[in-house]
């Protein structure tokens, strides 16, 4: 099957619906957005000489041509390479050499790099931007009919966001993508033709993934014309498009409920928003569930099983008067249907219901293996079983607590000392607004425990403070044997903490 089938079924079927649209404005409906891709398909072939199978990249901001882009490429029978845009250019060179990509897709803001990424890069053998004259007229040549895919093909290769090495390619067939629609379905919710979806968070990552889910159904793809989150234009384009969903990172969704426009909004147009990707710490999730009500789904997965492991729902967010409410609300929920998922030990085998191991995955959703990379593949997936390196304990209930992955885990005098959960406790304090927890190498300890600390600017927290919090709540042995004010912490393109940043800078000062 290739997932191509979607936009020219849309085509046909919902012709004059919104498809696509730019801001609080339709850029195209189906039937635009599906001659698009099938002309920009024939053209990729013939203009470019594409073969099918051949990678194409796209280093684009959010855009409605993103979404032309990947469906051409799909209806092409070519293999999409959505690199995050944010990347610096070095990164993205590294992405192309190692996909091999030969078209590369990318936006005005990006074309100066695009020049010198084509002369640096061996097998990049054309550029091409979008917006242009010149997409437009590749979009609207002669087109081909969709080329026959095997489900087992390369649809999209999904470059990990790297918070540590290089990034693998984690090969995403049309099999995988087409499972994780359907899990959105049966463990997210239902989506109609008369829904929508926003992407205020990159394409390239979890959102342009979730957004696969509203396409294949005939919701509108929604893209926010400041290309970022902006609480004032997420409460416009609430109230503008109706059944309407977005993917955010923890830290948009604090952002977004502290923001006075969105408590100010009408949300009933509000369906769901998906967050996942970090931790959502359980005093934020409260603040945010306050905002928007019970809208709230929690996704788990990673770049190797696309968006798709565990899921916590709206109905478990919503039952307050549960009496594990609030153990739920700091796991990351139960299993997608579509997958199957263990708790195992280092020898692979599954450990009891409440003993903490590796998580491992198997199903139709789990990648088909990193490109190009034997070794790494041979090292994810064993014995059938993609492991995670996340750790976690499956409660007796089937909810999934995740740790930490296993490089964040602290071993101090022996014991294991999971950061997340001191960083559950300290984010509880009022005095905090961010924290990141790590270990130190320590010759009596093995590692100690030391916390980097952004305080809320209004009412700081002192040391004293969070020590007094760390005795009030967890055993002594977790405390953290030094707090570290600083102004921010450091993260990814991605939002997510780069703990490694954190630990290099404490190795460096000794
Ligand atoms: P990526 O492949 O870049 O999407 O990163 C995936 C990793 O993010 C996972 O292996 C987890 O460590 C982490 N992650 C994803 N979802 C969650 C979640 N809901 N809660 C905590 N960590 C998560």
């Amino acid at each position: 099957m290739n997932l191509a089938v979607w936009v020219e079924r849309n085509g046909v079927r919902l012709a004059d619906s919104t498809a696509l649209a730019r801001g609080e404005n339709v850029h195209a409906n189906w039937a635009t957005f599906a001659a698009r891709a099938a002309s920009g398909a024939a053209g990729m072939r013939n203009t470019f000489g594409l073969a099918p199978g051949d990678r194409v990249a796209i280093v684009m901001a959010n855009a409605p041509e993103y979404l032309e882009a990947l469906f051409a490429i799909w209806h092409a029978g070519l293999v999409a390479v959505p690199v995050n845009a944010r990347l610096h250019r070095s990164e993205i060179e590294y992405i192309l050499d190692a996909s091999q990509a030969r078209l590369l897709i990318t936006d005005e803001d990006h074309s100066a790099d695009a020049q010198t990424l084509l002369e640096s890069t061996s097998s990049l053998a054309h550029v091409i931007l979008a917006p242009s004259s010149e997409w437009n007229r590749l979009t609207s040549t002669s087109p081909i009919p969709i080329v026959a895919r095997r489900s087992e093909d390369p649809a999209w290769l999904f470059f990990t966001s790297g918070t540590t090495g290089r990034p693998k390619g984690a090969t995403l067939t049309h099999r995988n993508l087409a499972m994780m629609v359907l899990s959105y379905y049966s463990d997210i919710g239902p989506v109609d033709p008369s829904d929508s979806i926003l992407h205020a968070a990159p394409i390239s990552h979890g959102s342009g993934m979730y957004g696969l889910a509203h396409i294949a159904r005939g919701a509108a793809t929604v893209i926010p014309e400041s290309g970022g989150v902006d609480g004032a234009e997420v409460a416009a384009l609430i109230q503008r498009w109706p059944g309407i969903s977005f993917f955010a990172a923890p830290t948009m969704v604090k952002r977004l409920a502290g923001d006075p426009a969105i408590s100010a909004a009408d949300l009933s147009n509000l369906n769901t928003i998906i967050y996942g990707g970090a931790p959502m710490y359980l005093a934020d999730l409260t603040k945010a569930l306050d905002v928007f009500g019970p809208r709230l789904a929690q996704i788990y997965g990673q770049g190797e099983s696309p968006m798709t492991i565990t899921a916590l729902g709206k109905a478990d967010h919503a039952d307050r008067s549960h009496p594990r409410w609030q153990e739920r609300m700091q796991s990351v929920g139960a299993p997608f249907v579509g997958v199957e998922v263990r708790i195992v030990d280092e020898q692979g085998n599954a450990v009891p219901a409440g003993e903490i191991g590796e998580v491992v995955v198997r199903g139709d959703v789990v990648m088909a293996g990193y490109w190009n990379q034997p070794e790494a593949t041979a090292d994810a997936l064993r014995n059938g079983w993609l492991h995670t390196g996340d750790v976690g304990s499956m409660e007796a209930d089937g909810y999934l607590t995740l740790r930490d992955r296993s490089k964040d885990l602290i071993i101090s005098g022996g014991m294991n000392i999971y950061p997340r959960e001191i960083e559950e406790v300290l984010l509880g304090h009022n005095g905090v607004e961010a924290i990141s927890v790590v270990g130190r190498p320590d010759p009596e300890w093995g590692e100690s425990v030391v916390a980097f600390v952004v305080a809320d600017p209004e009412q700081p927290a002192t040391a004293e403070d969070l020590e007094q919090t760390c005795l009030d709540h967890i055993a002594r042995y977790k405390r953290p044997k030094e707090y570290r004010f600083v102004e921010s912490l450091p993260t990814n393109n991605y939002g997510k903490v780069l703990k490694r940043e954190l630990r290099d800078q404490l190795l460096a000062e000794r």
